[in-house]
């Protein structure tokens, strides 16, 4: 059984100073299955997400608002052959917030759930609300806004980066003030949610628990953010709760194969202390980790997973040939796309090479010091997470950061990097 709650699981609404239960707006928590879960003793914490206030599209001025249109060329996720896109494809457009609503947002501070500290539950760091955006950037004059259609036969309108917990009086007050949007009517108001989560640290790398052999766990009931992080470990939960059923073997994929294993070792041995986010610097292999050349990285454990359809397996086998006579400087009936993949190998085999040796350098010296809180913000490359994680741990040794939650790879670089050239 694959258990994939999201935010359903002791979930609770917050608007202002309303509270509701819910999972998601309209839809009911689960509360039954949140109080077996701690009665068998799992680790269970809460964790924290918001969501903006839906318009209705036919109220937004789009005449006034810069267009961003769908990408041109006919790229898709899939590599199987297909002669087109299907669907119609729509446009998003841009806004920004601006100092009045600024202001309103201020101004409504004191009724704010995440202010008041009504909220236990860690946010989203890489997605914040709109008034923490407001409180901790203070000095910038507004932050951009995507206006997304949710769909193509309705006409709400997902205003990408406004969410907030703000009261349903402030949320009108600043949609008001933002340009394109003063005459825009709100369907559906924002809302912060708290919900259970399980800590990851209790499940393996087939994301199935210890201590509950056949019940596999996917999505924010493991402490992840969004919708990639959530598909890719239904993937590998569904995939092992198949096997465990019918005694094949386990279905695991490792740090350099894929960012999917990279988030599965991340979360099972690091935990998480907020919504994890899935982030190319997270990745030691990333320079690897290409968009391209995932049909190569990833088929073959596919197909011994026997999750391969016929047409793709041989549309696999068709085209790895096609890479060893591209290889071999072959281009005639050479699909584009692969060539391209065989380019871009050979662009950055030396990057990957001089990536290869850094990474033995770096494991060989472990034991090298590196700076002080206190100076860790003059180490280039290091980011504001990486140095609150930093400066609450105080490592004082490379190994150390490495066992620090949460410490990405690319920060380890970093430090060692800066150690180096201060030796
Ligand atoms: C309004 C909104 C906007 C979002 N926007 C973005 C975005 O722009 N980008 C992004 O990356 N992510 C976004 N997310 C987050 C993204 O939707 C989730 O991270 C993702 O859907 C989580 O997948 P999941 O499988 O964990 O849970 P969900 O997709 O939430 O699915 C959980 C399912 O479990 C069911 N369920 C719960 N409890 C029980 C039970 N006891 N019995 C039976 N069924 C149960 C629920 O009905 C629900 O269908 C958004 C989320 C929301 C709510």
């Amino acid at each position: 059984m694959v258990i994939a709650t999201g935010t359903f699981l002791g979930g609770r609404l917050f608007r202002g100073t309303e509270r509701l239960d819910g999972g998601r707006i309209d839809e009911r928590p689960s509360h039954r299955l949140s109080q077996q879960f701690r009665s068998m003793d799992l680790p269970i914490t809460r964790l924290k997400t918001g969501t903006p206030p839906r318009l209705d599209g036919r109220t937004i001025d789009w005449s006034r608002l810069e267009r961003q249109s769908t990408d041109e060329d006919m790229w898709r996720m899939s590599f199987l052959p297909c002669p087109r896109r299907f669907l119609p494809q729509l446009s998003c457009a841009i806004t920004r917030t601006n100092e009045r609503g600024h202001d309103v947002i201020r101004a409504g501070l004191s009724d704010s759930p995440l202010f008041a500290g009504a909220i236990e539950g860690g946010g989203p760091r890489y997605c914040p609300s709109i008034e923490d955006k407001v409180h901790r950037f203070g000095d910038r004059d507004g932050h951009q806004i995507f206006l997304e259609p949710e769909g193509l036969d309705d006409h709400v309108i997902y205003p990408n980066g406004i969410s907030t917990s703000l009261s349903r009086g402030i949320q009108e007050r600043l949609i008001a003030t933002i340009a394109g949007l003063e005459r825009a009517r709100i369907t559906t108001y924002g809302y912060a949610v708290e919900y259970d989560h399980l800590d990851p640290r209790s499940l393996d790398h087939r994301l199935g628990l210890h201590d509950l052999p056949g019940l596999f766990c996917a999505g924010q009931i493991n402490g992840s953010t969004g919708y990639e992080e959530a598909a890719a470990q239904g993937l590998i939960a569904g995939l092992n709760a198949a096997a465990h059923a019918l005694s094949l073997d386990s279905f695991v994929c490792d740090r350099a194969a894929g960012y999917m294993g990279v988030m599965v070792d991340d979360l099972v041995l690091q935990g998480v202390s907020e919504p994890y986010r899935m982030l190319t610097a997270r990745a030691e292999y990333r320079l690897a980790l290409r968009a391209d050349n995932a049909e190569t990285r990833l088929t073959g454990l596919g197909v011994a997973a026997g999750a391969v359809r016929e047409q793709r397996r041989a549309s696999f086998e068709r085209r790895q040939e096609m890479r060893v006579r591209a290889r071999a400087g072959d281009r005639r009936e050479i699909d584009p796309d692969v060539y391209r993949e065989v380019e871009e190998d050979a662009r950055y085999a030396p990057y990957l090479e001089r990536q290869t040796a850094e990474i033995a350098r770096m494991r060989a010296d472990r034991d090298v010091t590196i700076p002080s809180p206190e100076t860790l913000h003059a180490v280039p490359g290091l980011s504001t997470e990486m140095i609150e994680r930093l400066s609450i741990a105080r490592p004082t040794t490379l190994d150390e950061a490495s066992r620090v939650r949460g410490i990405t790879p690319a920060a380890l670089s970093a430090l060692w990097l800066h150690a180096r050239k201060s030796a």
